[in-house]
């Protein structure tokens, strides 16, 4: 219709956008993977610490604690690295959310990381076969959990990356669609400087107050 505003998704966008999140992502997971080859080692030992508490708890001793050392199996919490470099990388979404992301996440992780030692006690030492269903479950769950942490924050947001609405106008006098910022020069253009004085064109900016601006 001529003169009115229409919408067109823009596909082209939307997959850039996807495409450059996409390698964003990557190349953020890279980067965080090499700085876990470092702090890693520190972070599962903190892991470590904490079960090795629990496990004196439930009653195991120091000398089966220091059997079934873990602190070096620190590649195993790599889970840490997609969630950190999905909080990061995400767009368009408010810097809270990629506090609160990791605000929720890291404590989840953690508990996840400390269940997984503490799970392994009884697997070794009663051959128990629950504690056996936890691991492998764990193991599953724990490459899940950052993207499931990740999509629960910001599925609202991701409608906006999957479908990018571009706002356009249909010019009043050939109908030809174009970006609000393109109406004048359009105008001008295709039509002549006189068109700008035209009736349908005044008509237009009157229906369209947002054009008036454009103007000033
Ligand atoms: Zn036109």
């Amino acid at each position: 219709m001529r003169g009115e505003i229409v919408y067109r998704k823009v596909e082209v966008l939307r997959w850039k956008q996807l495409l450059l999140f996409l390698s964003a992502f990557l190349f953020a997971s890279a980067a965080f993977l090499i700085l876990w080859f470092y702090v890693g080692e520190f972070y599962q030992y903190t892991v470590f610490s904490v079960a090795a508490f629990i496990l004196n708890a439930m009653g195991y001793s120091e000398a089966q604690i220091s059997a079934v050392n873990l602190t070096r199996a620190y590649l195993a919490n790599f889970n840490l690295v997609p969630l950190i470099a999905l909080a990061v990388t995400t767009p368009r979404i408010a810097w809270m959310k990629r506090v609160k992301m990791l605000a929720i996440g890291f404590p989840v992780l953690f508990s996840l990381h400390v269940l997984d030692i503490i799970a392994h006690f009884p697997m070794y030492f009663h051959d128990s076969e629950f504690a056996r269903m936890i691991v492998y479950s764990l193991g599953v769950a724990g490459v899940a959990a950052p993207f499931i942490i990740w999509f629960a924050l910001t599925h609202d947001d991701l409608s906006y990356l999957l479908s990018e609405e571009v706002r356009k106008y249909s010019c009043p006098i050939c109908g030809a669609e174009m970006r609000g910022e393109d109406f004048l020069k359009h105008i001008k253009e295709a039509h002549g400087k006189k068109a700008l004085k035209s009736k349908k064109v005044k008509d237009f900016i009157r229906k369209h107050p947002e054009m008036q601006r454009r103007r000033l």
